[in-house]
């Protein structure tokens, strides 16, 4: 998506080889109109396919899935990051570990909010190792309810998370794959 690619450049900044930051339009601040186009593109791009519910990992993925949810008119379920475990029948829980601050938190979700059967969308901001779109997944799945796509932001293609996901049958779809970064410098997929 070329609108997300130029405002990468413009307004993101890698931090070091391993992290960009994207909190002037995605995660902290937000910028509305860009979101909308991204929401516009994933409902785009998995129409046709049966999903029933979107659902995203709190909070930098909410902005994205919201405007995904808006242009394909279904549900937005976010899940939880929990930091203790929740004994409920009512409740799915699984264990991730976080890339940004490496530590583990509890993905949590009520499953009143997911039904067997469902077809999910997942988007999220940043696609790294898939630890949370795996974690995602497992919640899911132990609903009864069918991963039919991950729609991700931002991908960095260098590190093992998409093609460990698409290794695991996943269907992953990145608007915007980076390549490679430095200090002030990111490199795009072709
Ligand atoms: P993964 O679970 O795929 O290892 O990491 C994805 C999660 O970590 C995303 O939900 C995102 O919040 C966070 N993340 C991973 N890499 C980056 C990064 O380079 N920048 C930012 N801002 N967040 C990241």
């Amino acid at each position: 998506m070329e609108a997300l690619k130029q405002k990468i450049l413009k307004d993101g900044r890698a931090l070091n080889e391993q992290v960009l930051l994207v909190d002037s339009f995605l995660n902290h601040q937000v910028d509305a109109k860009l979101m909308a186009q991204v929401g516009e593109e994933f409902a785009r791009l998995f129409a046709n396919q049966g999903i029933t519910r979107i659902m995203t990992v709190e909070s930098s993925g909410i902005a994205p899935a919201a405007m995904t949810a808006l242009g394909m008119g279904l549900p937005l379920v976010i899940m939880k990051k929990s930091s203790s475990r929740i004994l409920s029948d009512d409740t799915l829980q699984t264990q991730v570990h976080s890339f940004t601050k490496n530590s583990d938190y509890q993905l949590t979700v009520k499953r009143k909010y997911i039904h067997p059967g469902d077809r999910v969308l997942v988007i999220d901001d940043f696609l790294a190792n898939g630890e949370a779109a795996f974690g995602a997944a497992r919640l899911i799945e132990e609903a009864g309810a069918t991963v039919a796509g991950i729609g991700i932001v931002i991908e960095k293609a260098f590190q093992p998370g998409g093609r460990r996901l698409a290794e695991a049958g996943y269907k992953v779809i990145s608007l915007a794959r980076v390549a490679k970064m430095a200090e002030n410098h990111i490199e795009f997929c072709d």
